[in-house]
């Protein structure tokens, strides 16, 4: 059901289901897409210091009547923010801008060269003062991964990537499994521009669901774990009606087979970090 979750390396369970909050600029309509989210059963929000949009996160989770401890909060060192020193720093302001006394999960957005590292030793040590619950990166490669494991205590919890039917990651997948690191997929649904491929459709008309609800199902019987966007109350409600139904082996593997190693978003090795 919605409120499904997965177990972490450090036995912290994970809601497979979040809303992804990027792009919601407009506070009445982040509030309301949260709202509606925690109201359906979502106990998980996805969000980012880069996202401009923390003080709304807080509010709207305080305004609900949902408990705090029971929901999980992420969100994510900016670039510019990067560093040791600069990235508790930056926690704080996060923290001061929900209004919370800890978030849940802490990510570096993406591996700047020449300081990704500490950046997640400063995590690390977020994890050792309790201000986080778990620790995680995103947008890693595996050569990023090995980096951290070779010179960490506490290995990263959660990698966060691009992943979508066109862009599968299974060895990336496969090697986080390995070291009990989490996936969770951003953009899982391609930003909306996988939902008219052909063969999704058919899928989708086979088993009488959406494109989108397809996707979001073929994500979480990969044991990834999702966060799609959209601040349109009844598509929030749609993402989340995925568990009355299954995807057969065949199908899984249909989808699968759609990997074309295509991203929409910035390929982390060649990622421009202007600032
Ligand atoms: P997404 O794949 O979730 O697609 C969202 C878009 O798809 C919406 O804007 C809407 O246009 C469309 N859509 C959503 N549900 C639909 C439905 N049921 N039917 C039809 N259309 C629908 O893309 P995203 O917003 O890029 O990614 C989701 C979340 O991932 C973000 O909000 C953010 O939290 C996270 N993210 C993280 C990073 C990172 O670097 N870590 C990068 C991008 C996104």
């Amino acid at each position: 059901n919605l409120q499904s979750t997965k177990t972490l390396a450090n036995g912290v369970e994970m809601p497979r289901l979040g809303l992804g909050v990027y792009k919601m600029t407009d506070r009445d309509e982040t509030l309301q897409a949260i709202t509606t989210a925690l109201d359906l059963g979502y106990r998980a929000i996805d969000t980012a210091a880069l996202y401009y949009n923390e003080e709304e996160v807080g509010e709207a989770i305080r305004n609900s009547s949902v408990a705090r401890g029971d929901i999980f909060v992420t969100t994510k060192v900016w670039n510019s923010d990067q560093g040791y020193d600069n990235t508790l720093r930056a926690f704080e302001t996060s923290l001061k801008k929900l209004d919370m006394d800890y978030v849940d999960l802490y990510l570096t957005h993406w591996p700047v060269e020449g300081k990704f590292v500490d950046t997640y030793h400063a995590i690390e040590r977020l994890y050792d003062e309790k201000l986080i619950r778990v620790t995680g990166v995103s947008n890693h490669h595996e050569h990023h991964l090995q980096q951290l494991l070779v010179n960490c205590n506490v290995a990263p919890m959660v990698n966060q990537v691009e992943l979508q039917p066109y862009l599968n990651q299974a060895e990336l997948h496969a090697f986080c499994k390995e070291h009990n690191i989490g996936v969770t997929a951003w953009s899982p649904l391609g930003r909306g521009q996988i939902l008219n491929d052909d063969t999704i459709v058919r899928i989708a008309n086979e088993y009488s669901v959406s494109p989108a609800q397809v996707i979001i199902r073929w994500h979480l019987q990969n044991d990834i774990i999702v966060i799609p966007k959209s601040v349109t109350p009844s598509r929030i409600k749609e993402n989340s009606e995925i568990f009355h139904f299954e995807l057969t082996e065949v199908t899984m593997q249909e989808i699968n087979a759609l990997n074309r190693n295509e991203r929409f978003g910035q390929n982390p090795d060649s990622f421009k970090f202007d600032f």
